[in-house]
């Protein structure tokens, strides 16, 4: 998979002190932006995060270009409403014989699964160029390809839902391809907002499980 941020909010973290401390100032957040000292963003920023007061979280937005995922994942990742995507259309890109298929590592340790993983999806791709040769629009010769079939996407999200989405999709109950794509994610974030992110991941990451008998019970790794 290819993760890369794309964009963000230039200085998310100040931003998001200016924002915090609007509410209580005298002066005007432009002046606030300016004068706040580091030591003082990063005051505000552990404060928020810490009393779980996230409304000005919001102000900082995060740009993602995902590829090399499936669509598999790709589905689980749409559920998270507050975010906004927009993802490479099977009705308008026609695929071609290098379509790429994402393989679980299941599948590609075992030699017997994925010979036949491999033969269903290179019939499947034979079959969806037949249908198009046929006439067949790409909107319904789609429907014979498989949830194996890689996608590519921009996704924005603010820091509100983006700590929401990773305290989900970071946990080791989340589906492998969806975990993989959220550390990876968390990790380019932590490159340019380390205070925001410093205990973003699984609930664990900041105090008890709360998955009750679904707990994995394991400890979650943090990402340096
Ligand atoms: C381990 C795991 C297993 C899962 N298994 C399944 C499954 O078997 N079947 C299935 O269908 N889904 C499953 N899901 C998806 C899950 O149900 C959610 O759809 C998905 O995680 C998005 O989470 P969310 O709704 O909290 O967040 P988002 O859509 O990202 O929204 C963020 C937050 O905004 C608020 N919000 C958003 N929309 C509304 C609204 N309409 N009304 C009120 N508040 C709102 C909520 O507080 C919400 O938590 C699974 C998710 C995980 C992590």
């Amino acid at each position: 998979m290819n993760v890369k941020l794309l964009e963000h909010t230039p200085k998310p973290e100040r931003t998001i002190a200016t924002a915090a401390r609007i509410c209580y100032a005298p002066v005007g957040a432009d002046e606030l932006f300016r004068v706040l000292s580091d030591k003082e963003v990063e005051k505000l920023v552990n404060l928020i995060i810490k009393s779980g007061h996230l409304s000005a979280v919001e102000h900082a937005v995060f740009t993602f270009a995902i590829d090399g995922i499936s669509r598999v994942c790709s589905h689980q990742l749409v559920r998270h409403r507050l975010a906004s995507f927009n993802q490479q259309s099977q009705r308008y890109v026609k695929y071609s014989s290098d379509l790429k298929f994402i393989t679980p590592s299941s599948i590609e340790n075992n030699p017997l699964a994925k010979e036949k993983f491999d033969k269903l999806n290179a019939t499947a791709l034979k079959v969806y160029q037949e249908l198009l040769e046929e006439g067949i629009e790409a909107e319904d010769a789609r429907y014979i390809l498989p949830n194996s079939t890689e996608t590519k996407m921009v996704v924005t999200m603010n820091a509100r839902e983006f700590l929401h989405f990773l305290s989900l999709r970071c946990c080791n109950r989340a589906q492998w391809e969806i975990k993989e794509l959220a550390l990876t994610m968390l990790k380019e974030a932590k490159e340019v907002a380390p205070l925001l992110f410093k205990e973003a991941g699984p609930p664990c990451n900041r105090g008890p499980c709360p998955e009750g008998k679904f707990s994995c019970g394991k400890p979650w790794k943090k990402i340096k």
